[in-house]
């Protein structure tokens, strides 16, 4: 199928069913609504003159838009660009021009951001760019007037030349590790993606998905989005960008079945002021993915928000992006110690990085996944792809794990998270455990800096609770001190309120490598 079939057969077995709801506008759709309103945008962009397989850019935070120009581009083939909507000029730019943007559809302003202004400011140095369409202004506006005025077998005879591996999406990495790479997606990748999450979270019409994650990321757009499109379920937005307390409203007030989040944002609601005040017995099931699940908040997660079905999933941009996921009738236990096994049509291996032989059950490794999932190529970057991606068509994620006798994945880290300490492979994941058995420590996070001596040594930030007294790097270590080996123990401890993060909520290691570095100097 292609996004676009798929969206109408949907639209044949639940038409009158509920799609989107956007609790902060009060507007909503039913699949029927949505899909003409989808056709009416698809033949607005064909008005304009957008072809298949022509970049549509989209930046905005979540909104009723977004979600219209995702089915709207993939009906016409078009291949739709998502800008993470914390960029400023510099990395807009990049990506206008990177991935050759024609047509982009923004949010005039959001919160501090002046998306217009921003584009105004990049739009001279981009000689690709066409149009800009500001959602609820005029330029928006005429595109669904001339849309209005097209004949429907127009888009008809344009969908019946798209294929299933036709490109449709590009979406750059969250960028933890560095600059992000914008990941090439077909209608078959993101599609079967979206379908076999929605299978394994056994959605059916009755579902309904609160969706506080960015659509800009394909936790949104793939794991929400087309998760629900495929089963005919509904997508509830609580509110364009994450908050803690318009999401469990959103929950109670939609009777919501499902709520999607990283780590951090459950952490965040579970923590709400309000939270006791919010009616969240509709709850069912959830998805946790992006991060490490603490086991204390995944516990939570089942007790005060009634997820008992909740799942933890593992993937990544370029694998469209699940590879793994736990099931509901998983234990406790492989719900926090694992990510699950692989998804159907899958397969998955865990290889020694240096050699690439795969390494027995038990023992770490890099992780490879092989599949429908695996993405076309990062655009325009053939050297990285070749990189990324062998000849058999293993994606190498760069991530640590270890598979146990009946299947389940651990991830341990990130292979150049890994530090390594005269000689000895340290995996920062296993101290960041330990160290938050201390009382005082709310959060750690464990890196590597250079050492003269040793070549990297550790060094711990830390987020003390806030009344506890400062703790000194010699309070640490003795704290540590016969309870991991001596290498493992930081040297050096940086007190800190938090952490640079990603948009997606991760933590960026990269940057605080780089300040720990001036830090020492
Ligand atoms: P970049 O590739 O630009 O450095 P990124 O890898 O963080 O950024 P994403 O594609 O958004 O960009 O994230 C995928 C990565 O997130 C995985 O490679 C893995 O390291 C991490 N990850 C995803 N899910 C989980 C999980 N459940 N547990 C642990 N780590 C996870
Ligand atoms: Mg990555």
């Amino acid at each position: 199928d292609t996004i676009g079939a798929n969206l109408l057969r949907a639209v044949a077995g639940f038409g009158e069913r509920e799609v989107l709801v956007d609790v902060p506008s009060g507007r909503r759709w039913t699949y029927r609504q949505f899909a003409a309103e989808t056709e009416v945008l698809a033949l607005g962009l064909l008005a304009l003159g957008v072809r298949t397989g022509d970049r549509v850019g989209i930046w905005a935070p979540n909104c009723p838009e977004w979600m219209l120009l995702q089915y709207a581009t993939a009906r016409i083939g078009a291949v739709l660009v998502n800008i993470n909507p914390s960029y400023r000029t510099h990395e807009l730019e990049y990506v206008l021009r990177q991935s050759g943007i024609r047509t982009v559809v923004a949010m005039p302003v959001y919160k501090t951001s002046d998306y217009a202004g921003m584009l105004a400011e990049a739009a001279p140095n981009c000689p690709g760019l066409r149009e800009v369409l500001l959602i609820g202004e005029e330029s928006w506006e005429r595109v669904l007037r001339l849309g209005q005025l097209r004949d429907p077998a127009e888009l008809a005879a344009v969908e019946a030349g798209l294929t299933a591996d036709d490109p449709i999406n590009i979406q750059y990495t969250s960028g933890t590790t560095g600059f992000p790479k914008g990941a090439t997606l077909s209608h078959r990748n993101i599609l079967n993606n979206g379908y076999f999450v929605a299978e394994l979270c056994g959605y059916t019409e009755a579902d309904r998905i609160c969706v506080p994650v960015p659509f800009y990321h394909c936790f949104g757009m793939v794991m929400g989005n087309l998760a629900a499109t495929s089963h005919g379920a509904c997508v509830v937005i609580p509110a364009p960008s994450f908050d803690p307390a318009a999401t469990l409203a959103a929950v109670a007030a939609e009777r919501c079945t499902s709520l999607y989040g990283v780590p951090t944002m459950f952490i965040a609601e579970l923590n709400d002021p309000g939270f006791a005040e919010h009616d969240l017995s509709s709850l069912r099931t959830g998805i946790m993915a992006g991060s490490p699940c603490p086991a204390e908040v995944m516990k939570q997660v089942i007790e005060r928000m009634h997820m008992s079905e909740v799942a933890i999933c593992y993937g990544m941009t370029e694998t469209s992006p699940v590879s793994t996921q736990t099931r509901g009738d998983d234990t406790f236990e492989q719900r926090i110690s694992t990510v699950g096994r692989v998804g159907p049509h899958l397969e998955v291996k865990v290889v020694d990085p240096v050699t690439g032989a795969t390494v027995p059950r038990g023992s770490a490794g890099e992780l490879c996944t092989k599949g429908y999932s695996v993405m076309l190529g990062y655009w325009e970057e053939p050297a990285r792809t070749a990189e990324a991606i062998d000849a058999e068509g293993w994606m190498h994620t760069g991530d640590l794990a270890v598979m146990d006798q009946d299947g389940f994945l651990a991830i341990t880290g990130r292979i150049k998270d890994m530090v390594i300490r005269g000689g000895e492979n340290i995996y920062p994941r296993e101290i960041e455990e330990f160290l938050l058995t201390h009382p005082d420590v709310v959060d750690a996070q464990v890196i590597g800096v250079p050492d003269e001596k040793y070549g990297e040594e550790l060094m711990a930030w830390i987020v003390l609770r806030p009344a506890a007294e400062p703790l000194t790097a010699e309070a640490l270590r003795a704290f540590c001190t016969g309870r991991l080996a001596h290498y493992k123990i930081p040297r050096h401890v940086h007190l800190v309120d938090g952490f640079p993060m990603t948009v997606t909520g991760k933590v960026r290691k990269v940057e605080m490598r780089e300040q720990a570095v001036r830090l020492l100097a």
